[in-house]
C-alpha cells in the first residue's frame, strides 16, 4: 500500500497520516519514506495479486458457463468454451471437487486478458493469428499483443462478452448519426463507413450464435 500511494502527489503526508507516523512529525519523513521506498519483491507482490484477481474472474466465467448461460461471443469465446467443457468433463469423470475444479482450470493456462471492448485470448506460446501484429512494428522490448491496433472484429483471439454488447450497440448507433450528417466530407465519411462495418462485424459475431 505503501509502495502504490508513492505514485501521487502528496501522499508521503496521507500515507504518514495512515501509517500513524503524524504523532512524531519531526521525525516521520525518514520511516514514511522507507515504508514508500521501491522494492523488488513489490513487482512480485502485484503480479500475484493481478493473477489472482484473474484467475477469480476465470472462475467466475466458468461457473456461468456451467450454468449454461452464455458466457460470450467470437473465435476466442469458442475456445474457451472447449477448455470449460474440457474441465468439467474431466472433474465429473474423476468425481472432483470445487478444489480440482481449481487445478484443472490453472493447469488449462487460459490466456486471458480482460478488457473494456473485448477479451483477449492472446497466448504468448502461439502468437500466429493475432490481428494486432499483423503489419505492425513492433518495439524491441515488447511481448504480448498490441491493444491499441486489436481487432475484435476479425481476430481469432478475440472474445465479446455480455457486458461489451451495449457498447457496441451504441457505437453502431452513434456512427449511423453522424452519417446523417449533411456536407460531410467525402474522406470523413469513408472512415465512419469503416468504422460502421468493424462495429456491424463485431456485432454479427453475437447474432450468428443466437441463431437457432
Ligand atoms: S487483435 Fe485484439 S484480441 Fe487479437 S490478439 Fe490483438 S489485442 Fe488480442
Amino acid at each position: 500500500m505503501g509502495m502504490l500511494t508513492d505514485q501521487f502527489p502528496g501522499s508521503e503526508i496521507a500515507l504518514g497520516i495512515q501509517l500513524k507516523h503524524i504523532a512524531t512529525r519531526a521525525l516521520a519523513n525518514r520511516s514514511t519514506r522507507g515504508y514508500a521506498a521501491s522494492d523488488p519483491a513489490w513487482a512480485d507482490h502485484l503480479q500475484d495479486a493481478l493473477d489472482t484477481a484473474k484467475f477469480r474472474r476465470l472462475k467466475d466465467l466458468y461457473s456461468t458457463h456451467t450454468s449454461r448461460d452464455n458466457i460470450g461471443f467470437g473465435p476466442g469465446a469458442d475456445r474457451i468454451k472447449e477448455a470449460f467443457d474440457q474441465v468439467q468433463a474431466t472433474v465429473a469423470a474423476r468425481g472432483g471437487d470445487a478444489r480440482t475444479e481449481d487445478t484443472l482450470l490453472l493447469k488449462a493456462r487460459i490466456t486471458i486478458r480482460f478488457g473494456t471492448l473485448n477479451h483477449c485470448l492472446f497466448d504468448e506460446a502461439n502468437p500466429a493469428g493475432a490481428a494486432c501484429l499483423e503489419n505492425a512494428i513492433v518495439p524491441a522490448s515488447h511481448t504480448g499483443p498490441l491493444d491499441n491496433r486489436c481487432r475484435p472484429d476479425r481476430c481469432h483471439n478475440s472474445m465479446i462478452g455480455p457486458e461489451h454488447l451495449p457498447i457496441y450497440d451504441s457505437h453502431r448507433r452513434t456512427q449511423l448519426k453522424l452519417l446523417d450528417t449533411a456536407g460531410l466530407l467525402v474522406v470523413r465519411r469513408a472512415l465512419i463507413n469503416r468504422e460502421l462495418e468493424r462495429t456491424e462485424a463485431v456485432l454479427a459475431q453475437t447474432r450468428l450464435e443466437e441463431q437457432p
